[in-house]
């Protein structure tokens, strides 16, 4: 379940995703994904995703993962992500983000996937313990 704090910063989260989903870089696939990660003290840093014609594209996750970690940030309440303008389904952290995110998450971290049908708004909530059940831990 999504938190009172992540409940109070939807809207932000929202537009935060929205606003830097535009600078994506992706001339290969063209689809542009934003996030907003949300710290435990109220912060939110925000990423997209950065296409390279190796491979060693970075998802938006990620960029919004190491932002924060490289400022200080070690606690995180939860994300939302934002994927492709045209497609009416939500999309979902890929497995590689999955296991990076349990680096630094407890299995309750939310992971809020927002997509937008027609006018209206859908979210898809879920928590790390959904997405990855059994991760790889040393
Ligand atoms: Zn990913």
């Amino acid at each position: 379940m999504k938190s009172k704090l992540f409940e109070q910063k939807l809207d932000e989260l929202i537009k935060t995703a929205k606003d830097v989903r535009k600078n994506s870089y992706t001339p290969y696939s063209n689809y542009k994904v934003g996030c907003a990660l949300l710290t435990k003290s109220g912060k939110i840093y925000s990423g997209c995703n950065i296409e390279n014609h190796g491979i060693m594209s970075i998802c938006a996750e990620r960029v919004a993962f190491t932002k924060a970690i490289s400022e200080g940030e070690k606690e995180f309440e939860g994300i939302l992500v934002l994927g492709g303008e045209d497609k009416l389904v939500y999309t979902s952290p890929c497995g590689y983000c999955r296991q990076f995110i349990s680096e630094f998450c407890d299995k309750d971290f939310t992971i809020c996937m927002y997509y937008e049908e027609g006018k209206d708004g859908k979210l898809v909530e879920k928590t790390l313990q959904d997405l990855l059940p059994d991760n790889f831990n040393l």
